[in-house]
């Protein structure tokens, strides 16, 4: 997963790209970078790491111009390294292509060969970069529609993409929509952006989703749009709803807090409990289990802190400390739970190793009996559309039955909401969704392998 971010046409592109990425961290806490237009220079600031370490006052001021597009990076293909950081930037024959790519191309390997084949020198091993070859090597330095149009009709798979092409902003979405972008406008200023927490930020105003297969072109005459051949149905990643995006978000035209709530509802209809207290294990469960509780009428509680401090790494102390990587960041409140019989709401579970720690941990805090309720069905499937699962080897359901699973996590009962329930409660009909990790049916043809992990293997 990764977030994007663009402008076009304010002084301060870079400053509020800087503001767009933090909104989106959630999307990606790898690496990320910010690249800004002057209609002179173009300039980059970027590392490995977190938005709010990576940039600041002298840097923000540096990278000049009315145009700046931005990326915060979780890899789904290509290693976490610095050559991967994005948004990546190629310059030829005088101009520029810059690229801030959300999802997964699913033909990123065969394109990738064929363009060896031919003579391409590849920088990285993002798929991403795939799409820079193809539109340098047609487009000159023009970004004409037909050329990106032609372009984008040779990708497979999930792409939502911010570019700046000669100072050109465009925004564009595969045309299944797997993942998310929007418009919005800052006065005269264009934004895009993954989601609209990112909008609300700046103070820009929402406008509409691109649709997918739609481009957009910005640049000083306003905005142009183009699209690609429609397909007979769209594919939204579910998984962004019901995990992924920052609940105070729109994705796909629905607020993410809402749906969640809906979820956390239609579960308690399927699978009822008889418990005392109804808790999250915050944050990702917190609106699922404000639904629970309120369509079961069991007592919402807090059980669980979450120490908001944690980074991705933290300095394991010399002397042990049973479970130091849970401890520190949830601590468990033992006068809500002592003696109590606890019913958890999760989001989701894919490998069932947190959540068999925490479990632990809730045990050890005095919990009498603990359930658990998912908000989602059992994941089974790879994605490759851009969301980091594991392997279905290291996923936990295709190997478990409910009841094993139930045990493996240290569970008095475990039940998950049904593929049907959770459709209902998004309130869409089945074919706009990508459902792909709940039922192994994929709206693409799927690769045989990841590109992710042959090119690593390789280099
Ligand atoms: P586990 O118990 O190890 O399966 O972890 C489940 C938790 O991981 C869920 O409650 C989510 O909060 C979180 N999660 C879900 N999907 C992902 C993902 N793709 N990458 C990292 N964490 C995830």
């Amino acid at each position: 997963m990764c977030g994007i971010f663009g402008v076009y046409g304010s002084k301060d592109a870079a400053l509020l790209t800087h503001l767009g990425l933090y909104a989106l961290q959630h999307r990606g806490e790898e690496s990320a970078g910010i690249i800004a237009y002057d209609s002179k220079k173009i300039r980059q600031c970027q590392g490995m790491g977190l938005v709010n370490d990576l940039f600041d006052q002298k840097s923000l001021k540096s990278l000049r111009g009315n145009v700046a597009l931005g990326h915060v990076r979780y890899s789904t293909t290509g290693s976490s390294s610095i050559e991967n950081i994005q948004p990546f930037l190629a310059k030829h024959k005088g101009g520029h292509i810059a690229i801030a790519h959300n999802g997964n191309l699913t033909n990123a390997l065969k394109l990738r060969r064929e363009m060896e084949k031919e003579g391409s020198i590849f920088q990285t091993t993002m798929d991403s970069e795939i799409i820079v070859h193809l539109l340098a090597r047609s487009s000159g330095r023009d970004c004409k529609k037909t050329t990106l149009l032609a372009t984008l009709q040779r990708l497979e798979g999930a792409y939502s993409l911010v570019m700046m092409v000669d100072g050109m902003l465009i925004g564009a979405r595969d045309p299944y929509g797997f993942r998310p972008l929007c418009i919005g406008r800052l006065g005269q200023a264009y934004v895009l952006a993954s989601e609209t927490c990112a909008l609300d930020l700046i103070h820009a105003k929402y406008i509409r989703d691109i649709e997918p297969g739609e481009i957009v072109f910005i640049d000083k005459d306003g905005l142009r749009r183009a699209n690609l051949p429609k397909k007979d149905k769209r594919a939204f990643c579910i998984f962004e709803h019901i995990y992924f995006a920052r609940p105070d978000s729109s994705v796909f035209e629905k607020n993410v807090y809402m749906i969640r709530k809906q979820l956390g509802r239609q579960l308690a209809k399927e699978a009822p409990a008889d418990c005392d207290i109804v808790m999250p294990i915050p944050d990702s469960g917190n609106s699922a289990a404000l639904g629970f509780a309120e369509e079961s009428k069991i007592p919402f509680e807090v059980g669980m802190i979450r120490n908001h401090y944690v980074g991705r790494t933290f300095i394991q102390p010399s002397q042990h400390i049973r479970d130091f990587k849970v401890k520190v960041k949830l601590n468990p409140i033992r006068e809500v739970l002592k003696g109590k019989r606890v019913l958890i709401v999760e989001d989701s579970i894919v490998r069932g190793t947190t959540s068999r720690s925490r479990v632990k941990t809730l045990r050890e805090a005095g919990a009498k009996e603990i359930h658990m309720r998912v908000s989602c069905p059992p994941i089974i499937s790879p994605c490759y559309y851009g969301i980091d699962f594991p392997t279905t080897k290291e996923l936990i359901a295709p190997k478990k039955t409910i009841r094993q699973i139930r045990d493996f996590i240290g569970l008095n009962s475990l039940k998950y909401l049904s593929l049907d329930g959770m459709l209902k409660a998004i309130g869409s009909p089945k074919r706009e969704f990508c459902t792909a990790c709940f039922s192994g049916v994929y709206p693409t043809k799927p690769p045989k392998r990841l590109s992710k992990d042959i090119l690593e293997k390789e280099n």
